[in-house]
């Protein structure tokens, strides 16, 4: 049985007092959902301020990114172990905003994978197809490219050990996110992917939808029986929202 869960992503949003705020409203709003597991990722400046009101409730932190090497000459870059010294559990790794803006190939995101592993922080593996990919028929090929060079040589007994979400390029931030039927589609094949790779454990493994996820289109989409959760961007930067997600994924009844 995989527990469900929900992260947010705040991406480059939030100074330390609107992320402090924000984190003290979602520990009010969350602190008895234990249906589900929940995961914020506030950017580095913030973790600390962040980490200080969350650590002794059910959220958990994790960080946007991370570099391969433990220390080193690597300016501007965050270890493994700086993120987990910050309190986080989790590393989300390969999002499409920087595969895309910051020149991230699969290469870089299995060496970031790995490290994380290796470091123990869990990570979350972003695939997603562009529109032109989508529109030419290329979607299963990109994601079992981008999943199967991601996870290259990676060998893991524990299916908790990572999480992979399902984030369609065409649909983040752009207020279109897929259909359950489009999403559960892709989600199936996520699925057989893992199997092909790790056997045993790929059914045990949780695959998150994300792309333009909020609290009205969240119901049709966690009931696909392989979505099991969310990465959510913006609806995340405003604690009702994101509570009302993770609620509706925690199947617990909604709130106006
Ligand atoms: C994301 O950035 O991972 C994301 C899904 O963003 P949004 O919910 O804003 O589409």
């Amino acid at each position: 049985m995989r527990k469900r869960l929900v992260i947010g992503n705040w991406k480059m949003n939030m100074l330390k007092k609107e992320a402090l705020e924000l984190a003290q409203r979602l520990s009010e709003l969350l602190s008895h959902l234990n249906q589900v597991d929940i995961v914020v990722a506030p950017p580095y400046t913030s973790l600390d301020v962040v980490y200080k009101v969350i650590h002794k409730t059910n959220i958990q932190l994790a960080g946007q990114n991370v570099f391969w090497e433990p220390s080193g000459a690597f300016t501007g870059e965050i270890s493994p172990y700086m993120l987990i010294e910050a309190g986080c559990k989790w590393v989300i790794i390969g999002h499409s905003e920087r595969r895309d803006i910051l020149g991230e190939d699969d290469n870089m995101v299995e060496r970031k994978i790995k490290a994380s592993i290796n470091a123990g922080l869990i990570p979350i593996l972003c695939v997603g197809e562009k529109l032109d990919e989508r529109e030419k028929g290329y979607t299963m090929k990109v994601i079992k490219s981008q999943i199967e060079k991601g996870l290259k040589n990676l060998n893991l007994a524990d299916p908790n050990s990572i999480a992979i979400a399902y984030e369609p390029v065409w649909a983040i931030g752009t207020g279109k996110n897929a259909t359950p039927e489009e999403a559960e589609a892709v989600h199936g094949f996520v699925r057989e992917t893992l199997r092909k790779i790790f056997n045993g454990i790929a059914d045990n493994i949780r695959i998150l939808y994300g792309g333009s996820v909020t609290p009205e289109n969240i119901k049709g989409l966690i009931s696909s029986p392989d979505i099991d959760g969310a990465l959510i961007g913006g609806a995340s930067l405003r604690a009702e929202s994101f509570a009302k997600i993770a609620r509706l994924i925690g199947g617990m009844p909604h709130w106006t």
